[in-house]
């Protein structure tokens, strides 16, 4: 299973102040995870023009969202970029096929237009879609996706079971989240990295006390609790923020501190490829 991270910013993505630990990608751009095998794309931020064509991906089969918000969303005109064929005079487009939840189908309707964007994709030939449980499981050749609703119930997480591996991924919205017994020790986790009043390594203030709270965000302590209690194999910490100014040393220092305490874990980075 090839999982390549197209994007790791949390909501604000690129504009400011991105960056990132990596030498060969220094920004952050919007949340995006694709499936290479599976050609399954999550979440479609306002980056993922740019994303797919970094990353040479041209045609996807599944397009799955985490949730309605616009840091995962506002890029959905990309189904038409992508697919629409403007060639011919009858178009023989590509399509993809889009599923919602019956959560995500209300909050498209109510929200940016997304449910009236969808259609017109529909009507273009570039996508179709199905609406399907909270709980539904999507089969993919021998693989098997499974919705995992969050506590905060607008968001979804993913857990998939290939012939081999176990793999949940949960692109945002973690807070006051408790794994089920059967998503535990999968070998892979990618959760989100959780946003943070001070720097987590340099102790450095960003907010104004008590201003995440408020706002109902999760805290990097938070998600590695989480972690800990779904214990994979590996984890990976994604969506983080641009004002969290995360560097090159403050990541490995994170990253080295968690292994000494029994979590293996990686702070994504744009481009990054889980290859297993
Ligand atoms: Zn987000």
């Amino acid at each position: 299973m090839e999982i390549e991270f197209l994007g790791t910013a949390g909501g604000i993505s690129s504009l400011y102040k991105t960056v990132s630990q990596h030498k060969d990608s220094i920004v952050r751009t919007g949340p995006a995870i694709y499936i290479h095998d599976l050609k399954v794309l999550i979440d479609t931020s306002e980056d993922i023009f740019y994303q797919l064509r970094r990353s040479k991906i041209y045609d996807i089969k599944i397009g799955l969202y985490s949730h309605w918000h616009p840091d995962h969303t506002m890029g959905i005109r990309v189904w038409e970029t992508l697919n629409y064929d403007f060639i011919n005079s009858t178009p023989n487009s590509n399509k993809t096929k889009i599923y919602l939840t019956e959560q995500q189908k209300l909050d498209f309707k109510k929200y940016f237009g997304h449910w009236d964007h969808l259609n017109y994709l529909k009507s273009l030939g570039v996508i179709e879609y199905d609406v399907v449980a909270n709980d539904a499981q999507i089969t993919v050749g021998k693989t098997t996706i499974e919705y995992v609703q969050l506590t905060q119930a607008i968001a979804f997480g993913f857990y998939i079971v290939t012939p081999t591996q176990r793999i949940l991924i949960i692109p945002d919205e973690i807070k006051d989240y408790t794994p089920s017994d059967n998503i535990k020790n999968v070998d892979i986790a990618i959760l989100p990295f959780g946003s943070n009043e001070v720097n987590p390594v340099t102790g450095e203030r960003i907010h104004e006390e008590g201003m995440l709270e408020r706002l109902g965000e999760s805290r990097f302590d938070e998600s590695v609790a989480i972690a800990r209690a779904i214990n994979a194999k590996h984890t990976y910490f994604t969506h983080i923020e641009s004002t969290e100014g995360l560097n090159e040393t403050h990541v490995a220092m994170l990253e080295q501190h968690l292994s000494q305490y029994g979590l293996n874990c990686t702070i994504a980075y744009d481009g990054l490829k889980i290859k297993s």
